[in-house]
């Protein structure tokens, strides 16, 4: 039987969202699907997914399916089927904790090992509605992007800023990539 789920599209990419416990991945994610979202999980493995359909200037259909953790970056216990077959990665930092921006070079480590070696790569720095705390400057993560060849966003879950043009950016990124 159809469901609204089986609709047409003509590519499917799946997205991993990575990136220390607490930096806002889920809540990311939330507000990306939030309206018109479809979450699934996958207990078994401590994952669950979100689905997105975008249409490209081309009038191609991708449908987007993003994959978030249930908790287990905390005990750093990400299995490799979580990876694998992901054509993009949201690397999420917290721009308010200099540590999870460190972390984003083990987080890179981590797909150097696991993932598609042509696995495109955002690097996202949320939570910029904490204008106090912040303790990551712009300029110094969109230099280290730079030097690692990552496109860089700056995003608040909260306040909503940059959350849509983050995930509609990697999708681009990626149909850019295989197109
Ligand atoms: P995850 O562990 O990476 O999935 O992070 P969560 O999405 O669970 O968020 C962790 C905490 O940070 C929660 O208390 C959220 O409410 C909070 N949070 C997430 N995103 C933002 C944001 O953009 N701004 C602020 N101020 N808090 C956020
Ligand atoms: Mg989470």
């Amino acid at each position: 039987m159809a469901t609204r789920d089986e609709e047409v599209y003509d590519y499917l990419f799946k997205v991993v969202m990575i990136g220390d416990s607490g930096v806002g991945k889920s809540n990311l994610l939330m507000r990306y699907t939030k309206g018109d979202f479809n979450i699934e999980s996958k207990t078994t493995i401590g994952v669950e997914f979100a689905t997105k359909s975008i249409k490209t200037q081309d009038k191609k259909v991708i449908k987007a399916q993003i994959w978030d953790t249930a908790g287990q970056e905390r005990y750093r216990a990400i299995t490799n089927a979580y990876y694998r077959g992901a054509v993009g990665a949201l690397l999420v930092y917290d721009v308010t904790s200099m540590q999870s921006f460190q972390h984003v070079a083990n987080w890179l480590k981590e797909l150097k090992q696991y993932a598609d070696s042509n696995i495109v790569i955002l690097l996202v720095g949320n939570k910029t509605d904490l204008k106090d705390k912040r303790e990551v400057k712009k300029e110094d993560a969109a230099q280290y992007a730079d030097q690692h060849s990552l496109a860089f966003i700056e995003t608040s879950a909260l306040d909503c800023s940059n959350v849509d043009l983050a995930f509609d950016r990697i999708i681009n990124e990626i149909y850019k990539v295989i197109s």
